[in-house]
């Protein structure tokens, strides 16, 4: 069996990793320029940013499983009894994906299934053929975009699952430490201010902030995000530091699917994400549990 999987998030690259081990020949693609989605790490220089997902603490035995083998491996750290966390979060899905072929850089624009196969094209019109399986893990705007005849098993559309947005401003550099943490934890609009380490730091605004914003270009964002902090912080100037802005569109589950993963036997397809059943790594690894233990004939 040839196996396609689309988005080498979390659920892209545990997914990859479960079929590699039952000897499957799996191709993982991915439009970015490695394993990563939303437990995105950029690096600058010397600076490695955690922007998106920054840690877990497993709510249930089989994940928090998971997280052990994982600190074990030397991949993550352990914080308290039951907080996993790492400063170079990709490397969880470099790590899970390291022995399956992954397709970089490539964006799947269209999907055709003809004769039992799936032929997939990218945003240079160059095909990827003889796939008898394909499994989506993008987000459900993203997979109808695909192809509108990708269904549900009960019919349910995709498009009722709803998002929130997350606006990301990263700040990392030696001028970081001289930043009033106090004053900047009152911004108004902020979900949260995660501090990675002494010289750096991410702010993570609400769904009412990024929400309203969520259709602007990175470039109208961050003078708007700058204006806030100004709020707080008369004097802040934004040339002091190292910096980014993010837009998550999908970024985390509003109103989620309702059913672990959706599954098509007639034509071969699948669909494992965060979104089926939640919003966090903790339901993307569900998803893909589920989906593969439901069916483990299929992939024999
Ligand atoms: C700001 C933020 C903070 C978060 N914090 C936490 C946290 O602390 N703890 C926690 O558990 N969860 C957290 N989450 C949620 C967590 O990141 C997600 O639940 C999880 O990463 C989802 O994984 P996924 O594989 O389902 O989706 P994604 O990570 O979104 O992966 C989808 C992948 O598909 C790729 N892709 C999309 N379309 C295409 C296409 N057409 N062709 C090829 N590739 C494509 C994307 O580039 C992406 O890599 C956070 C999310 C955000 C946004």
């Amino acid at each position: 069996m040839n196996v396609a999987i689309i988005g080498a998030g979390f659920a892209g690259s545990y997914l990859a990793h479960r079929l590699h081990k039952k000897n499957i020949n799996v191709t993982l693609f991915e439009k970015s320029r490695g394993p990563g989605g939303r437990m995105a790490t950029r690096r600058d220089n010397s600076f490695q940013i955690n922007h998106g997902c920054m840690g877990f603490s497993p709510s249930k035995l089989g994940f928090k499983v998971f997280c052990e083998d994982l600190v074990n491996d030397g991949i993550i750290n352990k914080k308290d009894n039951n907080h996993y966390y790492t400063n170079q979060m990709n490397s969880v899905l470099k790590h899970l994906s390291k022995d399956v072929h992954v397709q970089n850089k490539t964006h799947i624009k269209s999907i055709k299934y003809l004769n039992a196969e799936y032929i997939l094209r990218d945003q240079n019109n160059k095909d990827y053929e003889g796939f008898n399986f394909i499994i989506m893990t993008i987000p459900p705007a993203q997979i109808l975009a695909l192809n509108s005849n990708f269904k549900s098993t009960n019919n349910a559309p995709l498009s009722k699952v709803t998002f929130d947005s997350v606006v990301t401003l990263a700040l990392y550099g030696s001028e970081v430490k001289n930043l009033d943490k106090v004053r900047l934890s009152s911004l108004k609009n902020l979900a949260k201010l995660s501090i990675q380490n002494e010289e750096s730091l991410v702010l993570h605004m609400n769904a009412a902030f990024s929400n309203e914003y969520n259709n602007l270009t990175k470039k109208v964002l961050e003078p708007l995000l700058i204006q806030e902090i100004q709020k707080v912080l008369p004097h802040f100037n934004i040339q002091k530091y190292g910096h980014f802005t993010h837009l998550w569109k999908y970024g985390f589950t509003k109103k989620p699917y309702g059913e672990p993963y959706i599954y098509d036997e007639e034509k071969n397809y699948a669909i494992c994400a965060d979104w089926l059943n939640g919003k966090n790594v903790e339901d993307a690894y569900t998803s893909v549990n589920t989906f593969l233990n439901d069916h483990t004939s299929k992939f024999i």
